[in-house]
């Protein structure tokens, strides 16, 4: 083993793969070098995800094989740091519960990390600039029932629209040509930087772009009302103007933000990827409402049905969850029926995984069988993913 040498091993979403990048330039600035092998580092870390139950079991699977196997050659072990998603739960949980739990879970591991230490000051240090990842917002503000994302990064904020523009610019100097903008919400980038004297979000003010023009910020629908103001038209727009840059790419945007005016670039711009991804969860709306989600069948296809018109060669993913708690047949079948109707490219299938602090582990039994889901992940697979199934859910 060689001394101060690290190696991470991430789980989950394409947000966890760039924050690996940016804890990766955290070690390096305290002397750390990269190793080729797990083996062979001195310290492991391991950037968790929570959005189902077996993606933390591979976590707590892979501390103790790396405990046993150090052991068993006996090696000295390497330090253990567990980052992401699971810390990001502990240290909002004020009641320590959560942390303790995990240190009794998982007693092998010496430190856990929480990803503000390192925060966005690390630039990513990425393997091959040509296709790069670029963190536009962290959190979400949405508490979708089934989701622990909000309990696990926290509230949404956006990075200043600056700092995004100059990564880019300095990426495509570097040969960069491909970006994908990462949120858990793009739609809603900004909201947290227009605010008014009160430090509440105020959309109906100007907003000073680093070129120098004021914009005022895009308003989209919350709750019904139009109260989100945002920026991402503006961003998505500035970064297809960087020279170099060929492909423009996003995830994840929720349906009720999807504004007209981001429909508007996205037209104008050849560069931005045909392929939109807009996750569903269900077809059935008194399923949408139990999850929390703020539209309904009719309205989802509408959106569907404008995106198609005012931009041509489109074609829309998704994510699809089945067996949410109380899930009927009929309420099935609409997902089925919805999924017929748009024609969807591909889709991430899940099935329902019940997750602690969410209000749908708070609020409704996970009544559905195992056997029940996977019946219903194989009709809707079967439906839409006839090329193959898509590894993973994007989150
Ligand atoms: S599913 Fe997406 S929008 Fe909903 S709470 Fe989770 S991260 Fe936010």
């Amino acid at each position: 083993m060689s001394s101060n040498t690290f190696y991470i091993k991430t789980f989950g979403c394409q947000q966890n793969l760039a924050d690996s990048q940016r804890i990766a330039s955290y070690y390096k600035s305290r002397g750390y070098k990269p190793s080729k092998t797990m083996k062979d580092a001195s310290e492991v870390v391991i950037n968790t995800c929570m959005i189902r139950q077996s993606a933390e079991d591979r976590v707590t699977g892979l501390v103790k094989n790396i405990a046993k196997s150090a052991k068993w050659r006996e090696k000295t072990k390497p330090k253990i740091v567990v980052s992401g998603c699971m810390v990001g739960m502990a240290v909002r949980d004020e009641t320590g519960k959560y942390l303790k739990a995990l240190q009794k879970r998982m007693p092998e591991v010496d430190e856990f990390l929480p990803l503000e230490e390192v925060g966005f000051d690390y630039p990513a240090l990425r393997q091959d600039v040509s296709h790069s990842w670029v963190p536009i917002s962290n959190g979400c503000n949405n508490f979708c029932t089934f989701c622990v994302v909000p309990f696990t990064r926290g509230r949404e904020i956006s990075r200043p629209f600056k700092d995004v523009i100059e990564e880019i610019e300095e990426l495509a100097k570097k040969g960069c040509y491909e970006v994908t903008l990462l949120g858990q919400n793009v739609n809603s980038y900004g909201a947290d930087l227009v605010k008014n004297s009160k430090g509440l979000p105020a959309g109906r003010q100007g907003y000073k772009l680093p070129n120098g023009k004021t914009v005022k910020p895009v308003m989209v629908k919350h709750l019904g009302k139009y109260r989100i103001p945002t920026l991402f038209p503006y961003l998505l727009d500035e970064v297809c103007k960087i020279k170099g840059i060929k492909t423009v790419k996003f995830i994840s945007s929720n349906p009720w933000d999807f504004s007209d005016q981001l429909i508007s670039v996205i037209a104008k711009n050849p560069k931005i990827d045909r392929n939109l991804h807009l996750a569903v969860q269900s077809g059935d709306d008194e399923v949408l409402k139990r999850m929390n989600r703020w539209y309904t069948q009719e309205e989802y296809i509408n959106l569907i049905r404008k995106i198609k018109t005012k931009i041509p060669n489109v074609q829309i993913s998704t994510d699809i969850i089945v067996g949410f708690p109380g899930e009927t047949e009929e309420q099935f079948q609409s997902t089925v029926k919805l999924a017929k109707e748009v024609n969807f490219a591909y889709a991430y299938v899940s099935k329902y995984s019940d997750r602690p602090t969410t209000a749908a582990h708070k609020a409704f039994r996970d009544d559905i069988s195992h056997a029940e889901k996977e019946r219903r992940w194989i009709i809707l697979n079967n439906l839409i993913n006839r090329k193959g199934t898509p590894r993973t859910a994007v989150h």
